[in-house]
């Protein structure tokens, strides 16, 4: 007898065993299935396939009904998956669905998204035709949605009736007729396979797809037609050859490798099976053109490769570079895209036709079937960390899934992460360095300012001031740093000392005043400006400190005339505003740019010379052991915006704490020699890399509550003899109130992972076992890139 074991789409830690669905339905690992499940029905997906089961046969069902006819997934794809979800504790079948395109999410057939429609209300049912004598478009449209009580979708409806939107709104005023979902009637889904439709037929593609098959656009084939391929543009996301780009037959050169480039991409394409890479190489060493060269002669043997990136914003930059020097059919993967265009990004990769696929984060999970090559970039960016629910690290995942597939895969940064360092040290990874920039552009020179006794205007100091107009009359531009949005960070009364807070959590509330509104950063509530002081009720209300908004009406006053672009998440929000901003900017339009760090990552400014720091203060002394780290990365990168090209660059950086040792070794001797200390603090203190942790969260709306599972945790966690494994707390969140919800967390810490995980292996069917308290949440981060 065969047994189907199914990881249904709930919390639940383990799969379930069933009957497979009725003859003659075919079903595989990888499909998605409907399975009966306590009084209902949910969505599974088959993860495997027995003779037995510990079940008595005469207690299992059989699947429902099969959602796919050829499997989404592949044993490799759910190896990886199900290997994640073991190792960072998430339920299997939350973990495979929430690896799956969102629309995949949803129990509808392949590509069969449920149509909107109308349907009867219950008055609409007992209406007799007759009351619709004198409205005779609205006689007909009842009588067709009586003959259909599921409910028709808007295209049949039109289809039987014409334009019948003025008597549907008629009867829908009534209320005799209410707008539903429709499920699409089983023999049309029947007619088009139930699985996954041809390419390019309308229930995939909004759009048309270029009529090529994937054997007519081999990766770099000399002769495939780029006209064929004109109608393929990034709307439509999946791209081949732009129509700009190289014609046929001409090769897609780059710049010639220097020697260090060279040596990087010779031992990465010599590397058989798996192999990790590790490309440490400063801000415009030409690490991208490693990447370029790498990913065509992968794709010239025939094979696929995945490359991820941390943030959204640095997608479009880097797919505009591939798009200019590789042929093959490419795909972006990311949450800003629809639905639609995701999942049919994803299937394009699934099925072999794209050949490049670049992702953020849950790009990690993308079924590729002759996956031949993988690159993280900016590996050590912590949003390359999941943070909630599957909390997985998509880089440690990239390793794992190199070691899968038995490829190569390369980490690139200027600024790793020192856990990779650590496994480069080790020998674990090779360690490629790239130490001088490409095409001549120098190294940034490095300048601290003193700010304890300066006087500052909203936070510049003179001499930042000074080299600014120097920079802006020579015909260059400054970048400025400032990692804090809004206008002030708090808002004060001068009278009786009242201060801006959140009811909900443990921080001030930001002032925007664009929006004339206080807004908390941290849970997203917002309030009308007050015009006097809630407390005393004087109108001598202050701003203290600056975010970027106040920075910038004090450089309009400032420097009046000169355009100034500021960059952060209020004014980007719009979708193509982040992308225009960047291209202005890079084309010079702007000789004064102001930003975040979503202005710190990664993009090319040739034009900036000066980068000032206004405020590094932050990261020096804050309260995760990581804070130093994330500071330096920060500023490496920050600087690595200033000359890039042929003008040398300068970075300022207005501090405090001028002495801190950390600060200068990092700007004297540079971020390897810093990474050097930083490590071996890390190992006297026995910190990660040198040892593993675990973090067991938990928030409720009472302190007691979180506080209280923690100590019985720690209890059980002693109880089940922890060995070498330390436990420390529990202990309040360094912000403990946060969306009105106190927060505690209890560590667990190991300098080995085995005994650290068998721990947890042993600890979580405990607590699970606990009689559940709804008021209670409580979660597991493994290898925690944040404490709370
Ligand atoms: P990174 O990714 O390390 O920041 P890039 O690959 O973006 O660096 O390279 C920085 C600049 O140097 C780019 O304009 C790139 O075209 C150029 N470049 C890269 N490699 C070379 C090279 N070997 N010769 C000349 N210019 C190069
Ligand atoms: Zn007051
Ligand atoms: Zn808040």
């Amino acid at each position: 007898m065969a047994i189907v074991q199914v990881a249904v789409a709930a919390p639940l830690p383990e799969v379930f065993d069933y009957l497979p669905p009725p003859p003659d339905t075919a079903y595989d690992i990888g499909q998605r299935v409907l399975v009966p499940f306590g009084r209902g029905q949910r969505m599974g997906i088959i993860v495997g396939c027995r003779r037995e089961s510990a079940i008595a046969p005469d207690r299992l069902k059989p699947i429902a009904r099969c959602l796919d006819q050829e499997p989404l997934l592949s044993a490799k794809d759910l190896e990886l998956i199900r290997w994640a979800a073991d190792y960072y504790r998430c339920p299997p079948g939350e973990a495979i669905f929430s690896a799956l395109p969102t629309r995949l999410r949803r129990p509808v057939p392949s590509s069969q998204a449920q149509p909107k429609g109308w349907r009867l209300t219950a008055a609409g049912d007992a209406c007799p035709l007759a009351q619709l004598a004198r409205a005779p478009r609205q006689a007909a449209t009842l009588t067709a949605l009586k003959a259909q009580p599921a409910g028709i979708d808007d295209t049949s409806l039109r289809d039987q009736l014409g334009d019948c939107s003025a008597a549907l709104k008629a009867l829908a005023t009534k209320g005799l007729i209410e707008r539903c979902q429709v499920s699409a009637p089983l023999d049309r889904i029947g007619a088009q396979n139930l699985g996954i439709p041809p390419i390019g037929s309308p229930a995939t593609s909004p759009k048309a797809w270029p009529d090529i098959s994937p054997e007519a656009v081999p990766t770099t084939s000399p002769d495939a037609s780029p006209d064929g391929l004109a109608t393929s543009s990034l709307a439509t996301n999946a791209c081949a050859a732009s129509p700009d780009s190289p014609t046929a037959g001409e090769p897609m050169l780059g710049p010639a490798l220097n020697s260090e480039q060279q040596v990087a991409v010779e031992a990465v394409s010599e590397a058989s099976g798996f192999n990790c890479f590790l490309l440490d190489g400063v801000t415009g060493s030409g690490k991208t053109e490693v990447y370029i060269r790498l990913i065509q002669r992968a794709l010239e043997r025939g094979q696929q490769v995945l490359v991820l990136v941390p943030e959204i914003g640095l997608t479009p930059q880097l797919a505009e570079r591939f798009a200019q020097r590789i042929r093959a059919e490419r795909v972006v993967l990311h949450s800003g895209l629809g639905e639609r265009e995701r999942e049919t990004a994803w299937r394009r990769a699934a099925h072999g036709q794209a050949r490049l696929v670049l992702g953020t984060r849950s790009a990690i999970f993308t079924p590729l079937p002759d996956l031949g090559l993988l690159i993280v970039d900016e590996e050590h960016d912590v949003s390359l960390k999941q943070q909630d629910g599957f909390r997985y690290s998509a880089r440690d995942l990239a390793v794992r899934r190199a070691q899968i597939s038995q490829c190569p895969i390369l980490l690139g940064s200027a600024t790793p992460s020192l856990e990779t360092l650590r496994n480069a040290e080790r020998g674990r990874y090779q360690h490629l360095r790239l130490r001088h920039r490409a095409g001549g552009a120098q190294a940034p020179r490095f300048l601290l300012a003193d700010v304890r006794s300066q006087p500052l205007v909203t936070g510049l100091s003179h001499a930042l001031l000074t080299r600014m107009t120097e920079v802006i009359e020579a015909g260059n531009q400054v970048l400025l740093f400032l990692n804090r949005r809004g206008f002030s960070p708090v808002l004060t009364c001068h009278d009786c000392g009242w201060i801006s807070v959140c009811q909900h959590c443990d921080a001030r509330m930001t002032l925007h005043r664009g929006h004339s509104q206080l807004v908390c950063h941290h849970c997203g509530d917002q309030r009308p400006l007050p015009v006097q002081c809630p407390y005393c009720e004087s109108p001598d209300l202050r701003p203290l400190g600056q975010g970027t908004e106040r920075v910038e009406d004090s450089l309009r006053q400032r420097f009046p005339g000169i355009p100034l672009a500021r960059i952060d998440r209020d004014n980007t929000r719009r979708k193509g505003e982040l992308e225009r901003l960047l291209t202005a900017a890079r084309d010079g339009a702007y000789p004064i740019l102001l930003g975040t760090q979503m202005l710190a990552k990664g993009h090319h400014l040739p034009g900036v010379t000066l980068v000032g720091i206004l405020d590094l203060d932050h990261g020096l002394y804050g309260s995760d052991f990581r804070a130093t780290e994330r500071m330096a990365q920060l500023l490496i990168q920050v600087a690595g915006r200033a000359g890039r090209a042929e003008r040398p660059g300068t970075v300022l950086v207005q501090t405090r704490h001028p002495d801190h040792p950390l600060l200068i070794r990092l700007l004297r001797q540079g971020y390897a020699a810093f990474a050097a200390a930083a490590l071996s603090e890390r190992a006297e203190a026995g910190l990660p890399p040198f040892s593993f942790q675990a973090l067991l969260r938990a928030d409720s709306r009472t302190e007691q509550l979180a506080l209280d599972f923690l100590r019985g945790a720690r209890t059980l966690a002693l109880a089940l003899e922890p060995g070498p494994v330390e436990i420390w707390g529990p202990a309040p969140a360094s912000m403990e109130r946060r969306a009105g919800r106190f927060r505690a967390q209890l560590l667990l810490q190991c300098s080995q992972r085995g005994p650290l995980h068998a721990l947890i292996d042993r600890l979580l069917p405990a607590l699970r076992a606990q009689a559940s308290n709804r008021k209670l949440r409580w979660s597991i981060d493994i290898d925690p890139q944040e404490s709370l």
